[in-house]
C-alpha cells in the first residue's frame, strides 16, 4: 500500500542528514512531537534535538511542529523550546494541519517533508497532503490501548519497508 508509505527512514530526528533532506529538495520540515522531539511522557527534547533543528533553520528550513497531541499546554510548552509555530489536536492523518502550516509558506506541497514515528497518522497524513515524509523509531513505546493496536498494525510495515525506504541518516 504506497499511501502508507515514507519516503526515507531514520531511527532518531537527530539522525536524519540534513544535506539529504536538501537533496530531496524540501524548504519545509512539519514536525511531529511526541515519539518524535519528546519521549511521549517526557516535557524535555531528547538530545540533540534542540542542536538539530538550530541546524535545519540556520541551512535556511522553514520548520513547524503539528501535533495530534489534545493538550494545547503541552505542545506551546515544547514549541516554545523550539521558538517554532506548533498546530496542536492536528486530528492526523487528516491532512489540514500540514495543509494549515504549509499554507504559512511561499513552498510547493512537494517541497514539505513531515517527521513523525507514527505510519497511520504522519505518513499516512503527509501522503493525503501530498508531501514527502520521514519514519522514525518510536522513543519508547506507548502504554495506550489504541497506540499498542496501531504499533501491532505497523509492524509488518516497518519491516518492509526497512528494505525499500532509504535510510535518511548521516
Ligand atoms: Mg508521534
Amino acid at each position: 500500500m504506497s499511501i502508507l508509505k515514507p519516503t526515507a527512514r531514520a531511527e532518531r530526528i537527530t539522525d536524519i542528514s540534513i544535506r539529504d533532506l536538501n537533496k530531496l529538495s524540501v524548504r519545509v520540515i512539519l514536525l511531529d512531537v511526541d515519539n518524535t522531539v519528546v519521549s511521549y511522557k517526557d516535557k524535555a527534547p531528547i538530545e540533540g534535538c534542540l542542536e538539530w533543528i538550530n541546524e535545519a533553520i540556520e541551512a535556511g528550513f522553514e520548520l513547524f511542529i503539528v501535533s495530534n497531541n489534545q493538550s494545547r499546554e503541552r505542545v506551546r510548552l515544547i514549541a516554545e523550546k523550539f521558538s517554532l509555530p506548533f498546530e496542536y489536536l492536528a486530528l492526523k492523518p487528516l491532512p489540514k494541519g500540514f495543509i494549515r502550516a504549509f499554507k504559512r509558506t511561499k513552498c510547493y506541497r512537494e517541497e514539505c517533508i513531515v517527521i513523525g514515528d507514527q505510519i497511520f497518522t504522519d505518513i499516512l497524513g503527509a501522503n493525503l497532503a501530498g508531501m514527502k515524509s520521514v519514519l522514525l523509531t518510536p522513543i519508547e513505546e506507548e502504554t495506550g490501548f489504541s497506540f499498542k493496536v496501531r504499533r501491532k498494525l505497523e509492524k509488518g510495515l516497518r519491516k518492509k519497508y526497512a528494505e525499500k525506504v532509504p535510510d535518511i541518516s548521516e
